[in-house]
This record gives structure tokens, sequence and C-alpha cells, in this order.
């Protein structure tokens, strides 16, 4: 068993004249791929580097052209994303654990191969790097990459913000804190496909949340209300305490659990 170590850059969407707008069946599109390859002792066996031209966002948004230092005439001329991704599956081989810094990356490539209906990259193995990492250190937040590697005593002889460096020291990360352990392998496609479910069913019940006077604790009537992805907004009032209550639910990760939750508070006092 070989573990893919990937990192991904992404172009998306800048408003660079009125009129412009984002692809809602595309936040992010891929422009790089970086990957090492590790044998099942973590020895590196081999590397993939590839830009990649963008054809919904032609222009380099330019906070992306900042940090990653990709101009567009560094991508213009190179191949699409579907080449690309088919050199990358035939390199990937049989019998791979896909491993990334974080969720970002794996749900980008997911979301990438939808929009350009490709369906060949196992995504039923998957290591997510930043959680291992975290169990080792015993972290409660996310840290960053860069963090990691300064942490580890990783030798910082690479710029960051590129997909081959980046995948390259999130290898050498993994393999100071990795254990073997079959846990960590989980079956990503099958998660996210429950997540998915679960986000859809909270989504048509997020807009029956109550909204609850944050004074006197009485239920109010709702008096507008606007949903908006995976948020519900909505005003009440209360006469009881002559206020005006701003309601906002949200579906969030809980543990690992997706559950609504909601906020009550007081939007502006009415001085009658
Ligand atoms: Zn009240």
């Amino acid at each position: 068993m070989n573990y893919i170590v990937f990192d991904l850059e992404f172009n998306m969407f800048f408003q660079f004249k009125e009129g412009d707008f984002a692809n809602p069946d595309l936040k992010n599109e891929i422009i790089q791929i970086g990957a090492v390859k590790l044998n099942n002792r973590l020895e590196k066996i081999g590397e993939f580097n590839s830009l990649i031209k963008p054809v919904i966002y032609k222009r380099m948004n330019p906070f992306v052209k900042k940090k990653t230092n990709i101009d567009i005439s560094r991508v213009a001329q190179r191949r699409s994303f579907v080449e690309v991704i088919k050199s990358f599956n035939s390199w990937l081989g049989n019998d791979s654990v896909l491993c990334s810094w974080g969720q970002d990356d794996i749900l980008g490539l997911r979301e990438n191969c939808s929009f350009f209906g490709i369906d060949a990259i196992p995504l039923d193995k998957f290591i997510n790097i930043q959680k291992v990492y975290m169990t080792y250190r015993n972290l409660p937040k996310q840290p960053g990459l860069e963090s990691a590697v300064e942490d580890l005593e990783i030798e910082k002889n690479l710029p960051f913000h590129d997909a081959l460096s980046d995948a390259s020291y999130t290898s050498d990360v993994f393999r100071k804190v990795y254990d073997f352990s079959e846990t960590a392998i989980i079956n990503w496609e099958k998660v996210q496909a429950e997540s998915e479910k679960k986000i859809a069913e909270l989504k048509t019940i997020i807009s029956q949340a109550n909204i609850e006077c944050p004074e006197c604790k009485r239920f109010v009537q709702k008096s507008s209300a606007v949903t908006k992805a995976k948020k519900y907004f909505a005003f009440g009032y209360c006469a009881e305490c002559n206020i005006l209550i701003r309601h906002v639910s949200r579906i969030v990760n809980k543990d690992g659990e997706y559950c609504i939750v909601s906020n009550n508070s007081i939007y502006e006092k009415d001085e009658k």
C-alpha cells in the first residue's frame, strides 16, 4: 500500500468588474496538483507536479496570485484539468491511500472531479494528516501546516503555498507523527455522503427553529425570515419586553456531528 500525500492550489472568483459572477457549481478551480508518493515504510518513491489551465476563472484572483506566485502566464498554456487528472490517476496506481493536510483539498478535488465529469479518483481511503498531527500533539484547534513544520523542527527550505512543496512538507509531518494505525484511514466518500445527507435533512428543518426572547425566554412570532445555504435568519418582536430579536440558526459540525445551533440576540432596544 502506498500513501499519496497531495496538495492543491486553487483559483477562485474575484469581481474584476460589475456583472462578474462566481460559478455556483465550481467555487474553487484547481490550478496546481502536487503530490508525493510514499511506500508502506513512508519512504518517498515518487512525485507528481502539474500546473493546470483554468477554464472557469481565467483571470487570476489577486489574492491567489499574491499567495501562490502563480501568474496567469504560467498556467494559460498548460494542460486542462481533465488531462492532468487522468495522468494523476494513472500515477496513483492501485491500492493507494490519499492523504492531505485538512479536508479542503479533498473537498476541492471531489468538487472539481464532479464538475468536469471525472469519477476515476478513488476517495474511499483517506488520511487527514492535520487530524493525525492534532491527535499526536493533543491540539484542540486546527493548526496551519507551517506551524506544524516549525513545531516538528522540519527544515524549511522550500516556499510554502506551492502545491508540491506543501505536499512535501505534509509528507515530512506525516512521517513524524503517523503510527501506522489503520483507524486513521477513513472511507471519505462514505463519510462525505453521510454528512451531505445529514446537512440536507437539517436544511429542511432549519426554518422551523423557534425564536426565543433572550430576556423573558418566551417564544415569539417571526416577522421576516431568509434561508441562505447553511444559515437561517429571522426577526421577532417580544411585546412583553418591548425588544426586537435577531435570530440566527446555523448548521455546524460539533465534534464530528452536524447539528443546528441557534442564537437569539437583542437587535435594538425600542425606547418607547
Ligand atoms: Zn421577552
